[in-house]
């Protein structure tokens, strides 16, 4: 019952152990280190998929530990702080951390905690973005970027961009598309979709081609760049 690896970046044995207990126990992959540095070297060594950071370590602060994982990581960070005004600093420099927790916590909290971050998260990442070579369709934002940058798509154009990303390689009639992405209900002229297609494909460039299939409609190529 592998879950994943959690990686406890933790100075205090005590606490790290009972994090450890705790998460293992739930099936997951726990790997401690008691320092920044330590934490930084496992991470990239390892890509778990959450990080436990504490904030008050021995070399490097926890904040500048997640700082340095946010340079490359999208990683899941739940921070544990140890007073207040640790809280106020994990809050105000918006270091994207997911969640924290102040000491002393409940290990079973804790663990509770981990869950509902992975969960947000891995739904966010695995359902609600088609990524087709440089292009990322974001459906949670509704937006398409092209190399990391968000390009301008009516919603017509995206509707039409998301129903090719999701069936790559795949050739869709003009009335599929018309019948997806117009709805059944939409009476006009097939060209429309032709009239459409071109506006994405202007938009595009070279990031992605949708070519046109002869006799049938259209095809996004899964092999983009
Ligand atoms: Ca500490």
């Amino acid at each position: 019952m592998d879950k994943g690896t959690i990686l406890v970046v933790e100075d205090e044995p005590n606490i790290a152990d009972l994090v450890d207990l705790y998460l293992s126990r739930e099936g997951f992959r726990v790997l401690k280190q008691p320092t920044g540095e330590s934490g930084l070297a496992t991470m990239r060594d390892h890509r778990p998929r959450l990080v436990v950071l504490d904030v008050g370590l021995p070399d490097i602060d926890g904040l500048e530990v997640c700082r340095r994982i946010r340079a490359t990581s999208a990683v899941p960070v739940i921070f544990l702080t140890a007073r207040a005004d640790e809280i106020d600093r994990v809050l105000g420099l918006e270091l994207g951390a997911d969640d924290y927790l102040t000491k002393p916590f409940s290990p079973a909290e804790l663990v509770a905690r981990v869950k509902a971050v992975l969960r947000r998260t891995d739904g966010a990442q695995a359902q609600e973005i088609v990524q087709v070579g440089a292009v990322a369709v974001d459906i949670g934002r509704r937006e398409i970027r092209i190399d990391e940058t968000p390009v301008d798509f009516t919603t017509r154009e995206f509707e039409l961009l998301r129903f090719l990303a999701e069936r790559p390689g795949l050739a869709m009639s003009r009335q599929q598309i018309l019948d997806s992405v117009w709805g059944h209900d939409w009476y006009g002229d097939e060209r429309t979709v032709d009239v459409h297609i071109a506006q994405v494909r202007k938009k595009l460039g070279a990031a992605c081609s949708i070519s046109t299939v002869r006799g049938v409609g259209y095809r996004l190529e899964s092999s983009a760049r």
